[in-house]
């Protein structure tokens, strides 16, 4: 799958998935929010374009690290493809995860996670400032053991586009294959902001890497989910979307007393840091000395 080609197929099949899952939404009574639609669509168009403008650092930085690497694998060895594809999922496990556990990286991870209904166009609203808060770092490693730049991103492509079919509600639980593969199920889950659903299944196509590092969660039909952000955002607005976890940043460090304090803020877990109440200078007090 050359990644410098416009994905047409992809577009066509994300398009008549998209409506299929509209009318079943429409006819099961579920409803669907036009207005967190076009926030979807309008935040997407932000990523393309902050994509464009800073991608090729991460391009220019792989490739560094690849010429650095040892050894390489042939690109036209299948046997790359095939363990590529593990290495792969267990590196964006752990990127998937930081983003998640450590809040610099969770100041753009949390655009995905902002959506309070779960339809696949949400898996489109991805963070714009990803190249700056450095997730991708996680993946370096990679190219270090001798992946090119190009099978990296072919397959993180790969992992992505299959992601996108998990943002639904339609689809339930599928048997055996919840065992190995992340699937609709296992994502409800990741994307619920219950306490007990926080900071699990973080697995890309795998779930395998969740349940081997203790952070699977099954969706429990005693514990529906509960979708969005402990700290809601209620707007629309793109920009609102894509900056509102850098405000919360910028306003808890307001708050802090000690270097040890800022530390917590800005490399702590978010989860951690979080009190239930809305997020405002006078409403959030954060004892962090
Ligand atoms: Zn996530
Ligand atoms: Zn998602």
């Amino acid at each position: 799958m050359p990644t410098d080609q416009p994905p047409v197929a992809f577009v066509l099949v994300v398009i008549l998935f998209a409506l299929a899952e509209f009318a079943w939404r429409r006819r099961s009574g579920r409803g669907y929010d036009l207005g967190s639609l076009g926030a979807n669509l309008g935040v997407m168009a932000g990523q393309l374009v902050s994509r464009l403008v800073t991608g090729g650092v991460v391009a220019a930085a792989m490739i560094a690290v690849f010429r650095l690497a040892p050894v390489q694998w042939a690109m036209d060895d299948w046997r790359t493809w095939a363990i590529g594809f593990f290495v792969l999922e267990f590196f964006y496990y752990w990127q998937h995860r930081f983003s998640h556990t450590i809040r610099w990286l969770w100041t753009a991870h949390a655009v995905h996670h902002s959506p309070k209904e779960f339809t696949l166009p949400a898996a489109f609203r991805l963070g714009w400032t990803g190249t700056i808060s450095g997730a991708w770092v996680v993946l370096l490693p990679m190219a270090l053991m001798g992946f090119h730049p190009a099978v990296i991103a072919t397959l993180l492509a790969i992992n992505l586009r299959y992601q996108y079919f998990l943002h639904t509600e339609a689809v339930g639980k599928l048997g055996p294959l919840e065992w190995v593969f992340n699937t609709p199920s296992h994502h409800r889950v990741h994307h619920g902001s219950n306490a007990e659903y926080l900071d699990t299944n973080f697995g890309g196509v795998l779930i395998v890497f969740d349940r081997l590092f203790g952070t699977f969660a099954e969706e429990r039909d005693d514990e529906p989910v509960r979708y969005g952000l402990t700290r809601p955002v209620t707007s629309n607005n793109p920009f609102v979307i894509a900056f509102h976890e850098w405000a919360n940043l910028w306003r808890d460090l307001k708050h802090v007393r000690s270097p040890r304090g800022a530390w917590r803020v800005v490399f702590g877990r978010p989860s951690d840091l979080e009190t239930g109440q809305p997020t405002g200078p006078a409403t959030r007090p954060l004892a962090l000395t």
